[in-house]
């Protein structure tokens, strides 16, 4: 359901996304609360209402990217914080 249905895949879509957060450098990895957008205005898509970020805004974007899309790419190989850690030694089982 969660990968599948209009309304999740929606929901991960930033190209959807309106106001502060449709214009935001961040949004593909950001995007904002869902579930209070949809609270405090009733579009699903609309900008996040508690963020104070102004799109544009930070100086470096372009480095905080690069640095989170290769943390993310790490975990997807396995190889990031979220990896799972070796046990201790002499224990197959942990
Ligand atoms: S405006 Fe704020 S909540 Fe929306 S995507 Fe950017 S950082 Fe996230």
């Amino acid at each position: 359901m969660y990968r599948d249905t209009e309304l999740f895949r929606g929901m991960r879509d930033p190209a959807k996304l309106h106001g502060r957060c449709g214009r935001c450098e961040f949004a593909g990895i950001c995007g904002g609360s869902r579930a209070r957008a949809f609270a405090v205005t009733g579009d699903l898509y609309a900008e996040e209402p508690w963020c104070a970020y102004q799109p544009g805004s930070f100086p470096f974007a372009r480095a905080a990217l690069a640095h989170a899309l290769s943390a993310a790419t790490a975990d997807a190989a396995g190889y990031g914080p979220g990896a799972a850690q070796p046990g201790p030694a002499g224990r197959d089982d942990a």
